[in-house]
């Protein structure tokens, strides 16, 4: 398609968008009494307005029921997860039996260390991205040094190649080869939070099962981004938030993805708890375990229902949209998002780069030269909400529910008067 750098194009895309009906299903920040143009749904997505009716009928129920809603609120609260499996199985590429949601991200991924990061003599080597999300570092760094191992020889991290911004594939393959019957586990953030690459996540997980290793996914950003098959890439296991793409509210329940070939397993590594127990025979309170034949094996609280809600109200929209379309609307927006970044960029001579990849969701981060910070504030003000990253990176995701064509043209204009006006 030919993109063209003006508001009529711009309307005319979102006249053809079959989405752009669910902007109003969603409430907006405004600066200057006017819609914000909202950049930063990878960071946290706006809420839904069918939240609110989740959320309400759960404080009815325990308003009006108590301690009675486990079995007759109007979505009983004892197995009020199991509704999310179908839905969030459809956006990950899994088997209904092989996802659940229980704690947060960082929580769920220490729990899947425990069933997937088994160190045996010189097999406990862990392979990730240089320079991961800050709390994977942290999360990676306590797990070796809770086997007895130094962060320093038991973490390698795969670089990027001087002066390039995106990891390669084949560097990928390489440590994995080269660290080879070392390695226990790699596990790497599928979508990565700083420059917006996606991995090549189906050829790491099998060059990784090639040599004996475990493969486990961070899918914080590209869980309701991008296109995943986990369970045809057979991935080990994989975890994600729901508050950025999943629009599920500020640090709301993970989701979690269990191979399964683990499944129905009683001697498999792991911490359990009375939710992850045969729910047909956990209210007998029997002393010994046995495992929920699913993901659910690994819960182990009983839901935090009010945090769960929320994640069914947003999995309502992808039940009802399709990830198909959304991957369609996401590859057209930020295709034209790129146009309008390279049209301002030659048009007022501005000093940025465009840093990811090809390899991407709906993400752009762009690097800025000079002065990036005057930029940012600019757009702010504006209503123009982005966000910023040391040293100088600036990142947009345009969101294929809420964002529009139009903002996509409205922010170029915007962004060559902080241009020229910084
Ligand atoms: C957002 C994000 C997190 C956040 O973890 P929480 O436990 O939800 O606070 C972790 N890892 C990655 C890669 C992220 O992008």
């Amino acid at each position: 398609m030919q993109f063209k750098n003006t508001r009529a194009f711009a309307q005319q895309l979102d006249h053809q968008d079959e989405l752009s009906k669910y902007k109003d299903e969603f409430h907006f920040p405004k600066v200057n009494n006017k819609k914000v143009i909202y950049f930063t749904g990878n960071s946290l997505g706006l809420q839904p307005k069918r939240t609110q009716n989740y959320v309400s009928e759960v404080m009815n129920d325990w308003a009006n029921l108590a301690v009675e809603g486990h079995f007759y609120a109007e979505k009983p609260w004892w197995d009020y997860q199991e509704r999310l499996a179908k839905p969030l199985a459809k956006v990950v590429g899994a088997k209904p039996e092989e996802v659940t949601v229980m704690n947060t991200l960082t929580v769920n991924l220490h729990l899947l260390m425990v069933s997937f990061y088994q160190p045996e003599g010189k097999r406990y080597k862990i392979i990730c991205e240089e320079k991961a999300f800050p709390s994977d570092q942290y999360m990676l760094s306590s797990q070796v040094r809770f086997h007895g191992f130094e962060p320093d020889n038991a973490l390698v991290e795969i670089k990027k190649r001087d002066g390039e911004h995106f990891w390669r594939t084949e560097d990928v393959i390489e440590k994995i080869n080269e660290v080879g019957d070392e390695l226990a586990l790699v596990l790497i953030g599928g979508l990565n939070y700083y420059n917006g690459q996606v991995f090549d996540m189906k050829t790491i997980t099998s060059a990784g099962h090639k040599v004996g290793a475990k493969v486990g996914w961070d899918l914080a950003h590209a869980a309701g981004n991008i296109a995943l098959q986990l369970h045809d890439w057979d991935v080990d296991f994989a975890a994600w938030c729901s508050y950025k793409y999943m629009n599920a509210g500020p640090g709301h329940v993970s989701g979690i993805f269990i191979n399964e070939k683990y499944l129905g397993q009683k001697n498999i590594p792991r911490f359990e708890g009375w939710w992850g127990h045969d729910k047909n025979r956990r209210f007998l309170m029997e002393p010994e375990f046995e495992p929920m034949p699913n993901a659910e094996a690994w819960q182990l609280s009983n839901i935090p229902i009010l945090s769960v809600a929320p994640y069914l109200a947003s999995l309502s929209m992808f039940e009802e949209v399709g990830m198909e379309k959304l991957l369609q609307k996401q590859k057209l927006i930020t295709s034209y998002l790129e146009f309008i970044l390279h049209t301002i960029s030659d048009e007022v001579k501005g000093d940025f780069e465009i840093i990811t990849p090809k390899e991407r969701g709906s993400q752009l981060s762009v690097l800025l030269h000079g002065e990036g910070r005057e930029v940012f504030d600019y757009l702010m003000k504006e209503g123009v909400i982005v966000d910023w990253r040391e040293p100088n990176v600036i990142r947009l995701a345009p969101v294929p529910f809420y964002s529009t064509f139009e903002e996509m043209f409205e922010f170029g204009q915007i962004l060559k008067n902080a241009i020229q006006n910084t």
